[in-house]
Formats: C-alpha cells, sequence, structure tokens
C-alpha cells in the first residue's frame, strides 16, 4: 500500500520519534508499505515520521528497488561514529522540488535493529552514509533545511511553501 507522504511544515516531521518495541506483523507492514511508498515517489530512503508515523524506524534503498540486497530496514538506529566531511545537494521527499547542499560527514558507522529486532552494526560511505544521516535526523526531528543558515533557509522556505501553495491552487 502506498502511504502519503506529509510535507513541510507538518508538526510530526519535527518531533522526535518513540522507540520501536514491538517487531510484530504490524511492524513489517509498515516497513513493506514504506519501501512500497519510497519506489513510488522514486526516493531512495523514507522515516516513518515522514508518512505520520512518528517512530525510529527508516527505510533505505540507494538501487530505488532494483537490488534486493540494497534494502536496508534500520530500526532506532544511532550513529556511533563518524568521520571526513561531504558537502553536496541534499533532496527530501518532505519538501519536493527542494534541493540545497548542507554539510554531512563522508563515512559512519551505526547501530541499529532489523525487522525482527536484532541488533547490528555497519559502514556507510558516500551517498549511502549521507542518507543514513539524513533518515537517522528526520527520526530525531531534524530537517536537512536546519542546517542551512537562517537566511538560507528562510528563502528556501519561502520558496517552498509558494511553491505548495501553487500546488493546492
Ligand atoms: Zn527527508
Amino acid at each position: 500500500m502506498i502511504l502519503k507522504i506529509v510535507k513541510y511544515p507538518e508538526p510530526v516531521l519535527s518531533q522526535p520519534g518513540e522507540p520501536v518495541t514491538e517487531f510484530n506483523a504490524e511492524l513489517r507492514k509498515l516497513v513493506a508499505d514504506m519501501f512500497e511508498t519510497t519506489y513510488a515517489s522514486q526516493g531512495i530512503g523514507l522515516a516513518a515520521p515522514q508518512v505520520g508515523v512518528s517512530k525510529r524506524l527508516t527505510v533505505i534503498d540507494l538501487s530505488m528497488g532494483k537490488e534486493p540486497k540494497d534494502r536496508l530496514v534500520l530500526i532506532n538506529p544511532e550513529i556511533i561514529s563518524s568521520e571526513g566531511k561531504l558537502y553536496e545537494e541534499e533532496g527530501c521527499l518532505s519538501f519536493p522540488e527542494i534541493r540545497e547542499k548542507v554539510v554531512r560527514a563522508a563515512k559512519v558507522r551505526i547501530r541499529a535493529q532489523n525487522e525482527n529486532g536484532k541488533w547490528f552494526e555497519m559502514d556507510g560511505e558516500e551517498l549511502l552514509s549521507r542518507c543514513m544521516q539524513h533518515e537517522i535526523d528526520h527520526l530525531n526531528g531534524v530537517l536537512f533545511v536546519d542546517y542551512l543558515s537562517k537566511l538560507k533557509r528562510d528563502r528556501v522556505l519561502k520558496k517552498f511553501s509558494k511553491a505548495a501553495k501553487r500546488a493546492a491552487e
């Protein structure tokens, strides 16, 4: 089932998500629906708050559905170490059509639980590192525009609300 993606400035996007404690059929259904929604939107990652569910869960697939081994489910994820710097353009399904350069760590190591509740650690570099940081930020109520200078953020948000208004007309 394709879920509705909430757009900025829905309050759920700015709230920290609750830890996931039940690893059941309902959770697996949400994960499947989140992948389906990501592919339908041609995204590479989606966090639960973006579908209105305030929980610490995100899905990532850099292959956009082409490589089953690239499907990543990160539940209650944390960044345990990071190094280096990347400065590249980023977008977000909750901010359609906005792309801005933000600074991220070039490499991260994360710790997370899978759909069955099993903890694992993994490394991400380059695009995967950036995507992991972007999605984990969502679980903390942090959005990529929060990394822009105030001046730039105000300008981007203004442009975004104008475009959203036009789309609603
Ligand atoms: Zn996003």
